[in-house]
């Protein structure tokens, strides 16, 4: 019986626009073969719908919204978790997009903007239109005792002109200000594949996690107890491993290396 995939997107199924040889033909295999597999990203910006179509129009990979988990969805399951008196109105600042801001408000939460002392929560994700006065109001909410949440770590992430500033970059900022460290949602914290697992239905030792980056997805692996898969279409390759010090179970050059491999071999 194989096990089930856990995959990462950007650097693992796509570089943004650009496609990754082999990427399609890889989820047509899983198909074909009914082995079941999970997306699993930290991008908080796209709702499953949208990541969907993303891989559908760019990439001629059609999937089912289903087959999608998310940082967010690892925050609306904390926030579920949080214990607020009853019929205590939950007061949210968020730093983010559409699809994060109506799936917090979903919860419950009402968005407070104008005095940092009624905020029960802050949420931290990338949002491109921050200004210092929200820095600012998001800081002195968490010194406030707001609890304190950010989506992903990721500082950074690729432009067509180079790095640009990721959440982990605004959530760093908002914790020195606030001298409070966030609860992080989304990879190499071992949530996120925590709750993929139980989407599937499956135990740690039932899957294996496909990703490009050692210090996100195979540590967030190592985190859940998941064996770790290399591939080296993205961010990181072999050569990386002694400098970081994170070794995966298995590494990969491409697609084809991975579908020939003693993982996957005769299965169709
Ligand atoms: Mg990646």
């Amino acid at each position: 019986m194989t096990k089930a995939f856990l995959i990462d997107l950007d650097g693992t199924m796509y570089r943004g626009k650009n496609k990754i040889a082999g990427a399609k033909a890889f989820i047509h295999y899983l198909d074909q073969a009914n082995i079941p597999y999970l997306f699993v990203t930290n991008n908080a910006t796209r709702s499953h719908q949208e990541a969907a179509d993303f891989l559908a129009n760019y990439h001629d990979i059609h999937v089912s919204p289903s087959k999608f988990f998310s940082s967010v969805d690892t925050l609306v399951s904390l926030l579920n978790q949080e214990n607020f008196p009853k019929d205590h109105q939950k007061k949210v600042y968020v730093f983010g997009g559409d699809h994060l801001k109506s799936s917090i408000a979903d919860l419950g939460y009402t968005f407070e903007g104008s005095d940092p002392e009624n905020v029960d929560t802050v949420v931290v994700s990338l949002d491109s239109q921050v200004t210092y006065k929200e820095l600012a109001f998001a800081g002195l909410a968490i010194q406030k005792g707001a609890s304190f949440y950010l989506t992903n770590p990721d500082v950074q992430f690729p432009s067509e002109d180079g790095f640009v500033p990721g959440a982990g970059a605004l959530g760093n900022l908002i914790a020195d200000v606030s001298a409070s460290k966030p609860i992080v949602c989304g990879k190499p914290q071992a949530k996120i594949i925590q709750g993929a697992l139980e989407q599937l239905g499956i135990s740690a030792d039932q899957a294996y996690f496909l990703g490009d980056n050692l210090l996100t997805d195979i540590q967030a692996a190592k985190n859940a107890h998941v064996t770790s898969l290399l591939i080296e279409t993205g961010v990181h390759n072999r050569k990386d491993c002694d400098h970081l010090a994170i070794y995966p179970d298995y590494v990969f050059a491409d697609y084809a290396d991975l579908i020939e491999s003693q993982l996957l071999v005769n299965r169709v």
